[in-house]
């Protein structure tokens, strides 16, 4: 067969090519999209969808172990059945992906399920699951194929049989004890969901903190409570040697000297861009330093009519900043001018309690030189707290003095991930932090807490 010409081909199933693809089937655009296995992408097969699926599990574990806590006599120990557990996730996972196969051939796509390879400008071959090839050519291309778990070169790591985030969620039996290689969001969210569930967990984070990016005091009050949980935190520390043990345990050696031994060992220590194997050289399309494709703040490759798009762009690693790209996308494709200059992107690491993060934190803000003022509370002050039992956390924002704008917040706590939308929200809008503080907000709810913490009781002065 010869070469297959469409308006768009979006290589890379992905939040945003997935989105764009669809969109521009549906009005009647001649459009392919190659996907090499996961319908529907990373997220809901791999990442957000099913841990957050895990992390909900979690919860509710901890929760019915306290149920004496809230007046309720529950008969026996409320255990993890990992057959159902999984069966739960992959009825979430199984039921979105049915629901993406659907929509997208009734878009009118011509999806198509395989591996694709650039062979020329604006040319893939795609060998086919199905046996054959096909050569496809967009009149626009759109290069979304994300990241995959990175392996650091660690002596006797490749053949140690070691989890990654992918792999971990086909284990058939929950082990007794976890190594977590990585105490970065992803490694930090396995962390805290697999303590939750019973795990005896060791992580071995290189930095001096979990979270790294986060405030000092931030990453402080989440390393608390994760020891709090009975969490082994080997921090400033790293494994330099891993090996499987004939009684299948697995030893991490430490550069520190000493081994820690557990059934199991995780690599959480980043993501690699999926381009070394797309032949981005045939199409005219440059990669950066880092092996991401370079694009520029329209999304533009080095060649002409190639965009890329989410992750293997250089986006932040998060799945609604993927889709963010996807409005830019089709603005631009149609003529226009989006940037991704300047975006607002808020990110929430559901460890327990959970993370919820906008803007600026307090060092970020102290390193652009802006004079800020800071408020911080324990989250048990505010009253939805109580009634729930959720006491765990703190909540900070950071404030510039003189416009009195909220430049960024980072609220550790329940529910922190919904709470953090408000923050947002009055960002975007330009309000000054007194509109938050001053506005009716319903009674008891989480965000009421932002009246608290922008209160003089709470919001240095
Ligand atoms: C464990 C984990 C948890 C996460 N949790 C969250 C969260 O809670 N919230 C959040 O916002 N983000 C989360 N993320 C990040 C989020 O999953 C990613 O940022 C997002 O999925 C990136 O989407 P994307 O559009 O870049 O492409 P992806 O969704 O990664 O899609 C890329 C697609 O391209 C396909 N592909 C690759 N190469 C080829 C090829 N040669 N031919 C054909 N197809 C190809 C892949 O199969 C894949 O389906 C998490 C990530 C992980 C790993």
């Amino acid at each position: 067969m010869g070469v297959e010409d469409f308006d768009l081909l979006v290589v890379g199933g992905g939040k945003a090519g997935k989105s764009l693809a669809m969109d521009l089937a549906a009005a009647g655009q001649s459009v392919a999209m190659v996907e090499r296995g996961m319908i529907g992408g990373t997220c809901i097969n791999v990442a957000c969808i099913p841990t957050k699926t895990l992390v909900n599990s979690a919860r509710l574990l901890k929760t019915m172990s306290r149920a004496a806590d809230f007046g309720i006599a529950a008969a026996g120990t409320p255990v993890i059945d990992v057959d159902l557990l999984r069966a739960r996730k992959e009825d979430v996972v199984g039921t979105m992906v049915a629901g993406q196969r659907k929509a997208f051939l009734a878009s009118g796509m011509d999806l198509v399920i395989g591996q694709a390879r650039f062979v020329g400008e604006r040319t893939v071959e795609v060998a086919l699951d199905d046996g054959g090839r096909r050569t496809l050519r967009g009149t626009n291309v759109v290069v979304n194929t994300g990241m995959v778990p990175f392996h650091p070169p660690i002596e006797g790591l490749a053949g140690a049989n070691v989890l990654d985030s992918n792999s971990i969620l086909a284990l058939e039996r929950l082990p007794r004890s976890i190594i977590i290689l990585g105490g970065g969001y992803i490694g930090s969210e396995y962390a805290s969901m697999l303590a939750t569930m019973g795990l005896a967990v060791t992580v071995i984070q290189r930095a001096a903190s979990l979270l790294p990016r986060e405030d000092a005091d931030v990453a402080a009050a989440v390393e608390d409570g994760f020891r709090a949980a009975g969490t082994t935190l080997l921090l400033g520390e790293e494994a330099v040697r891993i090996e499987r043990a004939g009684d299948g345990t697995v030893a991490a050696a430490l550069a520190s000297g000493g081994t820690v031994t557990a059934e199991e060992l995780m690599v959480a220590v980043g993501r690699t861009p999926v381009t070394a194997e797309l032949g981005l050289e045939a199409a005219g399309v440059e990669l950066t330093e880092r092996g991401f494709v370079a694009v520029d703040d329209q999304l533009r490759t080095t060649a002409d009519g190639v965009w890329a798009a989410g992750d293997v762009a250089g986006t932040p690693q998060f799945t609604h900043a993927s889709w963010n790209d996807y409005r830019i996308l089709k603005a631009n494709l149609a003529g226009g001018s989006l940037s991704t200059r300047d975006r607002l992107i808020p990110y929430s690491v559901f460890t327990t309690p959970e993370l919820g993060r906008v803007g600026l934190s307090e060092a970020e803000a102290g390193a652009a030189g802006l004079d800020i003022r800071v408020a911080t509370m324990p989250v048990a002050a505010i009253p939805r707290a109580r009634t729930v039992g959720e006491l765990d956390g703190v909540w900070k924002a950071v404030v510039e003095r003189g416009t009195d704008l909220i430049l960024g917040a980072a609220l550790l706590g329940h529910e922190s991930s919904e709470a953090i939308a408000v923050v947002q929200m009055a960002m975007l809008g330009g309000l000054p932090y007194q509109r938050v503080r001053d506005a009716v907000i319903s009674h008891p709810t989480m965000a009421e807490g932002l009246q608290l913490l922008f209160s003089d009781a709470f919001l240095q002065a």
